[in-house]
């Protein structure tokens, strides 16, 4: 059964919150499937079914052994996946245990913030509460973005829905918002209080109301990395070149012959961030215009390069024993990736099976933005780090 999305979905609610307007551009593009959505609804899936066998009745072993198998079947189930629903499974348990006594949890449940934005509605991945806490528990599969609690108007959206139903039993004053993302060993918790929670969802009442109404307001910034019409969108279009022609152009007309210095170099990346990638999109985007018929100016299709294969490879290897090669040589022996391996081995096993001939070497010094959290790297050791990538390169 296809899921229902609300219009005002919340975990769309950062992109339409800040531009009300891609909720009118997002529909002409389809829904797309991809195999991370595939992976991301099964692990959703044996997640669920943990938390109810443990936190619900009604799922005894057997059954869950059956719900288990079935699940094992599917193409995207692999071992680590029952090791990374396992360590969403104990944050939620050890959050339960945290309580003097057995909070209320639910799991997948359906929560209603129509309140604070038309139709709105979401499914919330766990929610406990006990006395005057409420939590809301959010399971993200993905490893590509790293997802901050802090901030995050999905969970606060589901917190106003799950404090809409619940309020009127449990005197809820403080919100604990909790992502967990096992596969990046990212385990965030941010707190906020009732009046908090209540006034964030007062303050994106008029903005809500704006978006479902089809504004025609469109604003640019990093929630435009989400929206289906991020290639096309002619605002971001523009807000693309807007930059080129305020800085890069006078500095670029300002001196001619002069190298830039970095400090230019640095306001240049910094004013131009996203346009490799868009012009990525934008030619994907050309390609798929192209295959549907349509005229993209100043291009056309070509036959691509293609490398030659073998059609029958037990053919070609007796053909090859025939000719008088022996059949060991003619294959190649190769570990899997560390990924494959693990994925197959499971998370746990992989670690202690293989301790001791792991190791992770200093990644190469990486050119970030001054915000990046991460730590900021030794120049020495960037130097040395260079001058050994130089010796490498000389051997
Ligand atoms: S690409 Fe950005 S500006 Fe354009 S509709 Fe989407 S979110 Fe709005």
């Amino acid at each position: 059964m296809p899921e229902e999305h609300a219009k005002l979905s919340a975990s769309g609610s950062n992109r339409w919150i800040n531009c009300p307007g891609s909720i009118v551009l997002e529909r002409s593009f389809e829904e797309k499937e991809s195999e991370y959505a595939e992976e991301g609804r099964l692990a959703h899936s044996v997640a669920e079914l943990k938390l109810t066998k443990y936190f619900k009745k009604g799922i005894g072993p057997k059954k869950f052994k059956s719900a288990m198998d079935e699940f094992k079947k599917s193409p995207y189930w692999n071992k680590s996946m029952d090791d990374y629903t396992d360590d969403y499974f104990e944050f939620v348990k050890e959050k339960a245990l945290s309580y003097p006594d057995r909070p209320f949890v639910d799991v997948e449940l359906r929560v209603d913030y129509s309140n604070i934005a038309p139709e709105g509605f979401g499914t919330c991945d766990c929610i406990m509460l006990h006395g005057e806490e409420l939590s809301i528990i959010d399971l993200k599969y993905g490893t590509g973005v790293k997802v901050d609690a802090k901030d995050n108007s999905q969970l606060m959206l589901y917190a106003l829905g799950a404090y809409n139903m619940f309020s009127i039993i449990y005197g809820i004053k403080t919100i604990h918002l909790s992502i967990v993302q096992p596969r990046l060993g990212h385990f965030d918790t941010h707190t906020i209080g009732i009046d908090e929670l209540l006034a964030f969802g007062e303050r994106i009442k008029p903005i809500a109301l704006e978006a479902f109404n089809d504004s025609d307001k469109l604003a640019v910034g990093d929630h435009c990395g989400f929206c289906k019409a991020k290639s096309k969108c002619r605002t971001r279009a523009e807000a693309m070149f807007k930059p080129i022609e305020d800085h890069i152009l006078p500095i670029m007309n300002g001196e001619p012959g002069n190298l830039l210095t970095s400090e230019e170099i640095g306001e240049l990346l910094t004013k131009i961030e996203g346009v490799a990638d868009w012009i990525k999109k934008l030619d994907a985007e050309a390609l798929a215009e192209a295959l549907a018929g349509n005229t993209v100016t100043g291009y056309k299709l070509v036959e691509g390069r293609s490398n030659r294969k073998i059609t029958d490879e037990a053919l070609a290897v007796s053909k090859l024993v025939s000719a008088g090669y022996e059949e060991p040589l003619l294959y190649e022996r190769k570990l899997l990736s560390m990924t494959n391996l693990e994925k197959l081995v499971g998370k746990k096993d992989f670690a202690s099976i293989l301790d001791g001939v792991i190791e992770k070497p200093p990644g190469k010094p990486t050119l970030v933005k001054a915000s990046d959290k991460r730590k900021e790297y030794v120049l020495n050791d960037a130097k040395s780090m260079f001058n050994n990538l130089d010796k490498e390169k000389e051997n």
